[in-house]
C-alpha cells in the first residue's frame, strides 16, 4: 500500500490513489480484481434538473479513475456541454443524451483540466469540429507540468508487472494526455464575464487558485442552477492540486449567488442550504487539519456531517480520499505546495 502510494504521488488525482490503494492494499486481498466495480454500478440515468438541463451524472467506480459530472443546456443554437468526462462509456451516454436534444454540440464549457473533465473535448470536437471550448488557459500549464509528470510516470508503471486491464487503463490515460491541443479552449476565459454561448446567456466566473489553478464555475439565470464544477464535490472534496485557503475563499464567492440548485462537478446537486452545511463542514475540515487532532477524527466528523447522504459505498470512498488528503496533502510538507507565494 505504501509502495503503491509513493509510486502514484501522480496518479493521485480525483480519486487514483484509491483506486491504487485498493488494488495493492493486502487486507484486501492483494491484486483485487479491479474489473469488478466496488462502488457504483450502474450510470445513473440522465436526469432533467430543470427546462432544458440535464445532468448526467460521472462515476466513482474502485480500480478505475472517475468521470465527472456533465450538464447537458439546450441553447437556441445547439446544446452546450458543461464538463465532458473522461471515459469512452461516460462520452457514448453525453452523446446519446445530445442526440435527444434534436441540436448538435455547439460548445463545451470545461470547469477545469483534470482529466475527468476535459478529456472528451477531443472526440467532441472531431464529431462537431464548429463546436466553441470555452475554458480557463490553466491546461496549458498542466500539460507541461503536472500532466507531463504523471505522463511519465503512466509511461515508468507500465514497464513494471500489473494486470492487462490496468495496463490498458494507463495507456488510455496517456492517450487522453496526448490528445494536448484538442483538449485547449478556443474561446479562453480570463476572468468573470457574462457570456452569450450558442444564443444563451450564461454568467462565467473565474478561481484562479482554488482546486486547479484555473477553476471555471458557471451561473445560468435562466434556470437559477449553478455549475459548480470540483469547488463542491461529494463524498469529499478533492485536495489534489488545490489551495485550500483560496479555495475557502471561492466558495463565498459561490455562495454569493442568488442559485437554486448548485450541480457539484462530483455527487447530487445541492440545495442552497446543503451549500451553506458544505462550507461550514469544509471550514470544520481545514480547521481540524490545521489542529493537532487524530487525522480520523478530522475525517469521521466530515463524514458524520453527510450521513444520511451518502450510501455506505459513498461513505468508505469518502473516507479513504479523506485518509489520503489528511495524511498527505492537508498536512506536513505538501500542505500549501499549490498556493501562491502570498496568500
Ligand atoms: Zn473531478
Amino acid at each position: 500500500m505504501l509502495r503503491s502510494l509513493a509510486m502514484s504521488g501522480l496518479l493521485s488525482i480525483t480519486g487514483l490513489t484509491v483506486a491504487n490503494t485498493a488494488l495493492a492494499d493486502p487486507s484486501t486481498g492483494g491484486a483485487q480484481d479491479h474489473t469488478q466495480p466496488a462502488t457504483e454500478t450502474d450510470p445513473k440515468p440522465p436526469r432533467r434538473i430543470a427546462s432544458g438541463l440535464t445532468l448526467l451524472r460521472g462515476r466513482f467506480v474502485a480500480g478505475e479513475q472517475p468521470d465527472g459530472n456533465s450538464v447537458l443546456i439546450d441553447a437556441p443554437e445547439g446544446v452546450i456541454v458543461f464538463d465532458s468526462g473522461r471515459h469512452p462509456a461516460h462520452l457514448e451516454r453525453l452523446l446519446a443524451t445530445a442526440r435527444s436534444a434534436g441540436k448538435p454540440i455547439a460548445a463545451i464549457l470545461n470547469s477545469h483540466w483534470h482529466l475527468d473533465h476535459v478529456s472528451g473535448n477531443a472526440p467532441l470536437r472531431e464529431r462537431f469540429p464548429n463546436a466553441e471550448v470555452h475554458a480557463s488557459t490553466a491546461i496549458e500549464g498542466a500539460l507541461t507540468g503536472f500532466l507531463a509528470t504523471y505522463r511519465s510516470q503512466l509511461e515508468q508503471a507500465l514497464q513494471g508487472d500489473a494486470p492487462p486491464a490496468q495496463k490498458s487503463a494507463w495507456q488510455a490515460e496517456m492517450a487522453r494526455i496526448d490528445s494536448g491541443p484538442r483538449l485547449l479552449p478556443t474561446h479562453p476565459v480570463r476572468g468573470d464575464e457574462t457570456r452569450r454561448i450558442a444564443g444563451r446567456e450564461l454568467q462565467l466566473f473565474l478561481e484562479p487558485d482554488a482546486v486547479s489553478g484555473g477553476d471555471l464555475w458557471a451561473f445560468d439565470p435562466e434556470s437559477r442552477i449553478l455549475l459548480a464544477g470540483d469547488l463542491v464535490t461529494l463524498p469529499a472534496p478533492l485536495f489534489d492540486t488545490a489551495c485550500p485557503a483560496r479555495w475557502r475563499r471561492a466558495l463565498d464567492r459561490l455562495r454569493a449567488i442568488d442559485f437554486e440548485h448548485l450541480v457539484p462537478g462530483h455527487g447530487a446537486p445541492l440545495t442552497r442550504s446543503d451549500v451553506d452545511r458544505y462550507v461550514t463542514a469544509f471550514d470544520a475540515l481545514l480547521t481540524c487539519a490545521a489542529s493537532e487532532q487524530d487525522a480520523t477524527h478530522c475525517r469521521d466528523a466530515w463524514l458524520s456531517e453527510w450521513h444520511e447522504r451518502l450510501s455506505a459505498e459513498d461513505k468508505a470512498l469518502g473516507a479513504q480520499l479523506l485518509d489520503y488528503y489528511l495524511g498527505q496533502v492537508l498536512r506536513g510538507e505538501a500542505a500549501g505546495r499549490y498556493c501562491p507565494a502570498v496568500a
